[in-house]
């Protein structure tokens, strides 16, 4: 576990992603919610549609809400590879 992260930042991003109506705030898609049914999808189109929350500047530890922002992971990517230019998506399971 990372320690920048408080310990309730689970509830922080679950009523976060509520807000957004679980709606990717970049590109609108409509991510999955916990009870959807998700079964039928593979693994990749499951990971396209998860929902991250992003902090805008890149600092962990700093939950304003105004340094949130709900994104899909391929919009999350884009974010953190214009950032850093070669991350990994392993290093992406981190909801940073
Ligand atoms: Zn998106
Ligand atoms: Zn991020």
């Amino acid at each position: 576990m990372n320690s920048r992260y408080p310990q309730n930042w689970t509830d922080i991003a679950y009523s976060l992603k509520e807000k957004a109506k679980w709606r990717c705030q970049k590109c609108g898609v409509q991510c999955i919610k916990p009870g959807d049914k998700t079964a039928h999808l593979s693994k990749s189109e499951r990971a396209k549609i998860t929902m991250v929350v992003h902090h805008r500047n890149y600092q962990p530890e700093d939950n304003r809400e105004e340094n949130l922002v709900c994104v899909c992971k391929p919009c999350h990517l884009s974010y953190h590879t214009r950032k850093r230019g070669n991350i990994s998506i392993g290093q992406l399971s981190l909801p940073i």
